[in-house]
């Protein structure tokens, strides 16, 4: 529905002559929406598995791709964007995934008072490349204002929702992968990973999708050598057999301030 298929295109042909079609009947706003007017109830992970499978079954297909992302403001106005890629293969059983974690450079949605602030909002987190959606409430309940593609439909629309708003108006960025571009960039580099990693078979069993599936925190602190949280080393493991392997990075010490016990 978000012309995620082109994320994943160049990719899939250029690194594993494999071609990417959209299922075609396949609402995937039924597994949740950004806009909230369908949660979203399962993980992002699962709920791409649930999308991928999907997709095979209307289209008959043993290999499935799907993305899920979360956008999540935790202190102040930083966001933070999870992507989640999945890869399933069900002649050789597999279930792959690429994940990001990233700080936005989104700014986060915001309650607005003036049309004037909705238009500040609007060019500062680059409309319209990067859309908006206005939302409105009532007595509790969300409307949203979507599909806001150029400059003289939100003065249009946002005259109107100012308007008649009986409690507020707020504005957000349209997080949906074709009305966002810095999302659709993570997500074709997540394209990009998997298909890298499809092309790598384990060295124990020559299964394909040998890749990261892990990290091992603990870098001992510079100061006192208490094992900190900062990631000492990636774990990569196939996706049939067992096998892993364990690639340091190049990190040897955390600073004290990353230190449980000499900055608790
Ligand atoms: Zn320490
Ligand atoms: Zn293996």
């Amino acid at each position: 529905m978000h012309g995620k298929e082109v994320l994943a295109r160049h990719a899939f042909a250029d690194v594993l002559g494999a071609n990417i079609v959209a299922a075609q009947q396949l609402n995937t706003d039924l597994f949740g929406t950004f806009s909230g007017e369908i949660p979203r109830t399962a993980s992002p992970r699962s709920t791409a598995l649930a999308k991928a499978r999907r997709g095979m079954e209307l289209e008959q297909t043993h290999y499935g791709l799907a993305s899920e992302g979360t956008f999540s403001t935790g202190f102040g106005t930083i966001v933070e964007n999870i992507e989640v890629l999945v890869f399933v293969d069900d002649i050789l059983g597999l279930e792959l995934v690429e994940g990001s974690i990233i700080i936005s450079p989104l700014l986060a949605g915001r309650t607005v008072r003036h049309l004037n602030d909705a238009l500040h909002y609007a060019t500062a987190i680059g409309f319209p490349e990067q859309r908006v959606i206005l939302q409105t409430g009532h007595n509790g309940v969300a409307t949203s204002f979507k599909n806001i593609d150029d400059r003289e439909t939100l003065l249009s629309i946002g005259e109107k929702v100012f308007r008649e708003a009986n409690d507020s108006v707020s504005i957000m960025p349209d997080y949906r992968a074709h009305h966002c571009p810095s999302r659709a960039a993570v997500i074709r580099t997540l394209c990009e990973q998997m298909a890298h990693r499809l092309a790598t078979e384990c060295p124990l069993c020559l299964t394909p999708g040998f890749g990261q599936v892990d990290v091992e925190y603990g870098v001992p602190c510079e100061s006192c050598g208490t094992a900190t949280n900062i990631i000492a080393a990636d774990i990569h493991g196939c996706g049939k057999c067992t096998y892993r392997t364990r690639v340091a990075r190049s990190v040897k010490r955390a600073s004290p301030q990353w230190c449980n016990f000499c900055n608790p």
